[in-house]
């Protein structure tokens, strides 16, 4: 008797669950329909996205950013939202300069100009000495008598085999961030790196190295990766090469930028917030279009789509711009200290920081009840082309964000993200109008599922 009952409850229960699912199905999949035709209809984002680049890119501290501050905020406001504002953030202010030269000479003769750019954060350099190549940390250690007063070069491919591109950043990254300190710890001079970059063309990609604080600073920047290649094979013929190396970049100390806020007050919950956001810097490169004006501009497009097909939300939507990601994740910081010293309540957050592609899935930083939950709503979702939900990774700016239900990244096709990612590939031309309102509505899509069926 005891079995037939816990039988029979198991099977409402499963019945249950099947029907609410279907209910869900049968009433979002037409809202996420006009979501989808909005977005690809009137493509207001990727317009946005196209006015917003001409600010060029947005650096913390410079000028452009201003510029764009003021033209997203402008543009915020005439959203129709319940309230845009800004948070003050401090942040690191670096400038790269106007020269970054590389000469590699034979013989004391010119033998090739090198195509450099200076790492964020590096110091100045003026300077010539040997080099050496270095495949890795380990290949440091063991090399660590050889690299006084000379330029180390760590030449470290991407790897193609990895299927998902950031599968492949992090490890040549690593020689970007702390390359110079670990380096600079046997003497060396000066780091050069090999571009982390999926792409065989010569154009830099920049990115932040940070200093270890008893190490002494030396100047880092990367190479194009076919002039990487070409230092590499022409060292390994054998003849003494030195490299002169002046570039003129500064840390000028601390600027004031902001997080920029705009929030759809939620009709039923409004103590409960879904943020959507990505970062609103980028590096100096390009106009950071992909990383991430188009995450940014997704994120407002967002808060206009809901509003249009489902009026106000049942939960509070606050879209966040998040200042400073590329060298300090200040804004991040700033943004999360200040929820919590209002007793905000953060129900999710959805970030967009991985460039501006057809879509593919959802990262989720959530117990596995919530991933389940969401993993229901694949028949809505896949209304925009989203096609999975997986466990993890869900992204930088919003992971200081306390006590959410979950934290969600949107995962975009990887396979063109790190041909552009920091470097003057990294422009609106390089964006397709298409995969950024599919994104968009993606991200429009699991929000008001999120506002209107929630996570229980
Ligand atoms: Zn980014």
């Amino acid at each position: 008797m005891k079995k037939l009952i816990i039988f029979a409850v198991t099977i409402f229960a499963v019945n249950f669950t099947y029907r609410q699912a279907k209910d869900t199905d049968s009433r979002y999949i037409p809202l996420a329909d006009s979501i989808v035709s909005i977005a690809m209809n009137k493509m207001e984002g990727y317009k946005i996205l196209g006015e917003l680049s001409k600010a060029g890119p947005r650096l913390s501290g410079s000028e452009n950013l201003q510029k764009a501050e003021k033209f997203i905020s402008e543009y915020m406001k005439g959203c129709g939202f319940d309230t845009v504002y800004m948070q003050e953030v401090k942040a690191p202010w670096w400038e790269r300069g106007d020269q970054e030269i590389c000469i590699l000479k034979s013989d004391g003769k010119t033998d090739k100009n090198l195509s450099i750019a200076a790492l964020g954060g590096s110091i100045a350099a003026d300077l010539t000495a040997d080099v050496i190549e270095l495949s890795s940390f380990d290949d440091l250690e063991q090399k660590k008598d050889q690299v006084a007063g000379k330029i180390v070069f760590f030449n470290v491919p991407f790897n193609q085999k990895n299927l998902y591109t950031f599968a492949s950043y992090g490890e040549p990254v690593g020689y970007r961030v702390s390359g110079p300190s670990r380096a600079a710890k046997y003497g060396a001079v000066a780091v050069l790196i090999r571009s982390v970059t999926s792409l065989y063309d010569n154009v830099p990609h920049t990115g932040t190295l940070r200093y270890a604080d008893s190490v002494k600073q030396i100047p880092g920047a990367a190479l194009g990766v076919q002039d990487a290649i070409y230092l590499s094979e022409k060292l390994k013929a054998g003849k003494p090469l030195q490299i002169t190396l002046k570039m003129n970049c500064v840390n000028r100390g601390e600027a004031t930028v902001h997080n920029i806020i705009g929030e759809i007050r939620g009709k039923s919950k409004p103590d409960e917030i879904i943020v959507v956001g990505g970062h609103f810097d980028s590096w100096d490169k390009g106009d950071g279009s992909h990383d991430d004006g188009g995450g940014c501009v997704q994120s407002v497009e967002v808060l206009k789509l809901i509003k249009q097909v489902i009026g106000r939300p049942e939960r509070t939507i606050r879209c966040v711009l998040f200042a400073n990601e590329e060298n300090g994740l200040k804004g991040a910081i700033e943004y999360a200290g200040l929820a919590e010293k209002n007793n905000e309540y953060h129900y999710a957050a959805i970030e967009s920081d991985r460039g501006v592609f057809a879509p593919l899935g959802f990262n989720i930083d959530a117990d596995s009840a919530t991933i389940a939950r969401i993993n229901e709503w694949l028949p809505v979702l896949r209304r925009s082309r989203i096609e999975w939900v997986e466990k993890g990774g869900s992204g930088a700016d919003i992971s200081r964000i306390k006590g959410a239900r979950a934290l969600i990244g949107y995962v975009p096709d990887s396979q063109r993200y790190f041909d552009v990612h920091h470097s003057d590939n990294d422009v609106y031309s390089a964006v397709n109008a298409r995969e950024m309102e599919l994104g968009s509505a993606s991200m429009a899509i699991l929000t008001m599922l999120l506002s209107e069926v929630g996570l229980d």
